[in-house]
Protein backbone atom coordinates (compact mmCIF):
# COMPACT_ATOMS: atom_id res chain seq x y z
CA UNK A 1 0.00 0.00 0.00
CA UNK A 2 1.52 3.40 -0.83
CA UNK A 3 1.89 6.33 1.35
CA UNK A 4 -0.44 8.54 -0.51
CA UNK A 5 -3.17 5.97 0.12
CA UNK A 6 -2.38 4.83 3.60
CA UNK A 7 -3.06 8.30 4.80
CA UNK A 8 -6.25 9.39 2.49
CA UNK A 9 -7.62 5.95 3.81
CA UNK A 10 -6.94 6.43 7.59
CA UNK A 11 -7.27 10.31 7.51
CA UNK A 12 -8.76 11.61 5.19
CA UNK A 13 -12.28 8.89 4.96
CA UNK A 14 -12.18 6.99 7.63
CA UNK A 15 -13.09 2.75 7.69
CA UNK A 16 -15.86 2.82 5.43
CA UNK A 17 -13.86 4.59 2.99
CA UNK A 18 -11.25 1.94 3.49
CA UNK A 19 -13.33 -0.65 2.78
CA UNK A 20 -14.43 1.17 -0.60
CA UNK A 21 -10.98 1.26 -1.67
CA UNK A 22 -10.36 -2.34 -0.59
CA UNK A 23 -13.20 -3.48 -2.88
CA UNK A 24 -11.60 -1.44 -5.48
CA UNK A 25 -8.36 -2.92 -5.27
CA UNK A 26 -10.00 -6.70 -4.99
CA UNK A 27 -11.64 -5.52 -8.21
CA UNK A 28 -8.34 -4.57 -10.14
CA UNK A 29 -6.51 -8.12 -8.92
CA UNK A 30 -9.35 -9.71 -10.66
CA UNK A 31 -9.32 -8.09 -13.23
CA UNK A 32 -5.35 -8.41 -13.49
CA UNK A 33 -5.66 -12.51 -13.09
CA UNK A 34 -8.29 -11.86 -16.57
CA UNK A 35 -5.83 -9.49 -18.45
CA UNK A 36 -2.84 -11.35 -17.52
CA UNK A 37 -0.82 -8.55 -16.57
CA UNK A 38 -0.23 -7.08 -12.98
CA UNK A 39 -0.41 -4.20 -11.53
CA UNK A 40 3.52 -1.82 -11.06
CA UNK A 41 1.61 0.75 -8.87
CA UNK A 42 -1.51 2.12 -7.60
CA UNK A 43 -2.49 5.48 -5.45
CA UNK A 44 -5.87 7.16 -4.80
CA UNK A 45 -5.75 10.31 -4.74
CA UNK A 46 -9.11 13.34 -4.24
CA UNK A 47 -9.60 14.67 -7.66
CA UNK A 48 -9.18 18.33 -6.09
CA UNK A 49 -5.70 17.51 -6.37
CA UNK A 50 -5.42 17.22 -9.80
CA UNK A 51 -3.50 19.74 -12.27
CA UNK A 52 -5.39 20.66 -15.00
CA UNK A 53 -4.28 22.74 -17.88
CA UNK A 54 -5.92 24.23 -20.88
CA UNK A 55 -2.86 24.51 -22.43
CA UNK A 56 -2.73 20.67 -23.74
CA UNK A 57 -5.33 21.56 -26.02
CA UNK A 58 -3.03 23.79 -28.15
CA UNK A 59 -0.14 20.58 -28.17
CA UNK A 60 -2.98 18.29 -29.16
CA UNK A 61 -3.89 20.82 -32.19
CA UNK A 62 0.05 20.71 -32.86
CA UNK A 63 -1.01 17.14 -33.70
CA UNK A 64 2.37 15.53 -32.54
CA UNK A 65 0.75 12.03 -31.45
CA UNK A 66 -1.40 12.47 -35.35
CA UNK A 67 -4.59 11.56 -33.43
CA UNK A 68 -6.36 14.94 -33.70
CA UNK A 69 -9.41 14.60 -35.54
CA UNK A 70 -9.29 10.96 -35.66
CA UNK A 71 -10.56 9.56 -32.68
CA UNK A 72 -13.95 9.87 -30.35
CA UNK A 73 -11.37 10.20 -27.07
CA UNK A 74 -9.59 13.07 -28.79
CA UNK A 75 -10.13 16.94 -29.60
CA UNK A 76 -12.62 17.96 -31.15
CA UNK A 77 -14.77 15.07 -31.35
CA UNK A 78 -14.57 14.55 -27.29
CA UNK A 79 -16.01 16.85 -24.99
CA UNK A 80 -14.05 19.75 -24.71
CA UNK A 81 -11.64 20.32 -21.61
CA UNK A 82 -13.89 21.92 -19.86
CA UNK A 83 -16.71 20.11 -19.61
CA UNK A 84 -14.88 16.93 -18.84
CA UNK A 85 -12.97 19.07 -15.95
CA UNK A 86 -16.21 19.33 -14.57
CA UNK A 87 -17.00 15.82 -14.97
CA UNK A 88 -14.01 14.77 -13.43
CA UNK A 89 -14.59 17.29 -10.24
CA UNK A 90 -17.77 15.91 -10.08
CA UNK A 91 -16.57 12.83 -8.35
CA UNK A 92 -14.67 13.26 -4.80
CA UNK A 93 -11.32 10.43 -6.08
CA UNK A 94 -9.75 9.21 -8.82
CA UNK A 95 -7.94 6.20 -8.87
CA UNK A 96 -4.62 5.68 -10.86
CA UNK A 97 -2.82 2.73 -11.62
CA UNK A 98 0.34 1.17 -14.17
CA UNK A 99 1.77 -1.34 -15.62
CA UNK A 100 5.38 -1.62 -16.31
CA UNK A 101 7.00 -3.50 -19.69
CA UNK A 102 10.28 -4.45 -20.34
CA UNK A 103 11.59 -3.73 -23.33
CA UNK A 104 15.36 -4.94 -25.36
CA UNK A 105 15.90 -1.22 -26.27
CA UNK A 106 14.11 1.83 -26.92
CA UNK A 107 13.03 0.53 -30.38
CA UNK A 108 11.59 -2.81 -28.73
CA UNK A 109 8.22 -1.60 -30.15
CA UNK A 110 6.96 -5.49 -30.44
CA UNK A 111 7.21 -5.46 -26.57
CA UNK A 112 5.73 -1.79 -26.45
CA UNK A 113 2.51 -2.76 -28.20
CA UNK A 114 2.15 -6.23 -26.31
CA UNK A 115 2.60 -4.01 -23.02
CA UNK A 116 -0.12 -1.67 -24.74
CA UNK A 117 -2.45 -4.29 -25.35
CA UNK A 118 -2.38 -6.01 -22.03
CA UNK A 119 -2.72 -2.92 -19.85
CA UNK A 120 -6.01 -2.02 -22.39
CA UNK A 121 -7.53 -5.66 -21.24
CA UNK A 122 -6.82 -4.85 -17.75
CA UNK A 123 -8.05 -1.66 -17.88
CA UNK A 124 -11.47 -2.89 -20.09
CA UNK A 125 -11.71 -5.65 -17.39
CA UNK A 126 -11.57 -2.99 -14.28
CA UNK A 127 -14.72 -1.09 -16.08
CA UNK A 128 -16.75 -3.95 -16.37
CA UNK A 129 -16.34 -4.97 -13.56
CA UNK A 130 -16.99 -1.18 -12.31
CA UNK A 131 -20.14 -0.93 -14.36
CA UNK A 132 -19.16 1.20 -16.71
CA UNK A 133 -17.64 3.90 -15.23
CA UNK A 134 -15.62 6.39 -16.99
CA UNK A 135 -11.41 5.22 -17.18
CA UNK A 136 -8.91 7.32 -18.86
CA UNK A 137 -5.42 6.62 -20.34
CA UNK A 138 -2.91 8.22 -21.85
CA UNK A 139 -3.22 9.05 -25.23
CA UNK A 140 -6.02 8.63 -27.54
CA UNK A 141 -8.26 5.29 -26.78
CA UNK A 142 -6.19 1.91 -27.41
CA UNK A 143 -9.18 -0.48 -27.67
CA UNK A 144 -9.39 -0.75 -32.00
CA UNK A 145 -6.34 -0.76 -33.90
CA UNK A 146 -7.52 2.20 -36.24
CA UNK A 147 -10.80 4.48 -34.10
CA UNK A 148 -14.04 3.74 -36.14
CA UNK A 149 -14.16 7.62 -35.65
CA UNK A 150 -15.89 9.61 -37.66
CA UNK A 151 -18.55 6.51 -37.80
CA UNK A 152 -19.74 5.44 -34.46
CA UNK A 153 -17.93 3.67 -31.89
CA UNK A 154 -18.80 0.04 -32.43
CA UNK A 155 -17.66 -0.58 -28.21
CA UNK A 156 -18.88 2.28 -26.27
CA UNK A 157 -18.79 0.00 -23.37
CA UNK A 158 -14.97 -0.05 -23.86
CA UNK A 159 -14.12 2.76 -24.69
CA UNK A 160 -10.93 4.79 -22.82
CA UNK A 161 -11.28 8.64 -22.55
CA UNK A 162 -7.86 10.53 -23.28
CA UNK A 163 -6.11 11.94 -19.78
CA UNK A 164 -4.46 14.37 -21.98
CA UNK A 165 -7.98 15.39 -24.08
CA UNK A 166 -9.51 16.47 -20.09
CA UNK A 167 -6.40 18.51 -19.57
CA UNK A 168 -4.41 16.58 -17.39
CA UNK A 169 -0.65 16.32 -18.15
CA UNK A 170 0.28 12.54 -17.12
CA UNK A 171 3.83 13.53 -15.55
CA UNK A 172 1.92 15.81 -13.55
CA UNK A 173 -0.79 13.29 -12.77
CA UNK A 174 2.24 11.03 -11.59
CA UNK A 175 3.56 13.39 -9.44
CA UNK A 176 0.20 14.09 -7.76
CA UNK A 177 -0.66 10.57 -7.17
CA UNK A 178 2.90 9.68 -6.16
CA UNK A 179 4.04 6.89 -8.47
CA UNK A 180 6.66 6.99 -11.47
CA UNK A 181 6.16 8.20 -14.42
CA UNK A 182 9.17 6.11 -15.56
CA UNK A 183 10.60 3.47 -14.19
CA UNK A 184 13.86 3.21 -15.94
CA UNK A 185 15.59 2.38 -19.00
CA UNK A 186 14.18 -0.01 -21.30
CA UNK A 187 10.94 0.00 -19.94
CA UNK A 188 7.53 1.45 -20.69
CA UNK A 189 5.26 2.23 -18.68
CA UNK A 190 1.13 2.74 -18.90
CA UNK A 191 -1.11 5.06 -17.20
CA UNK A 192 -5.13 4.29 -16.19
CA UNK A 193 -7.16 6.75 -13.92
CA UNK A 194 -10.90 5.92 -13.50
CA UNK A 195 -13.05 8.66 -11.09
CA UNK A 196 -14.84 7.03 -8.05
CA UNK A 197 -17.48 8.60 -6.11
CA UNK A 198 -19.85 10.99 -7.50
CA UNK A 199 -20.40 14.02 -5.41
S1 LIG B 1 -13.54 1.85 -28.83
FE1 LIG B 1 -12.60 1.97 -30.88
S2 LIG B 1 -14.03 3.23 -32.09
FE2 LIG B 1 -14.55 3.53 -29.91
S3 LIG B 1 -13.39 5.39 -29.30
FE3 LIG B 1 -12.11 3.59 -28.80
S4 LIG B 1 -10.77 3.30 -30.60
FE4 LIG B 1 -12.50 4.65 -31.23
Amino acid sequence: MTDILRNFTTELHGVSQREKEELIIETLTDAETVAGVRVHERAFLPSCELVFSSELLEYCKSNVCGNYNKSWTCPPACESMEEQRKKILSFENVFVFTTTHKLEDSFDYERMTLGRELHTSLTIEFKKRRGGVPVYGAGSCPVCDFCAFPSPCPFPEKKIGSIEAAGINVTELSKSAGIAYNNGPNTVTFFSMTLLNPR
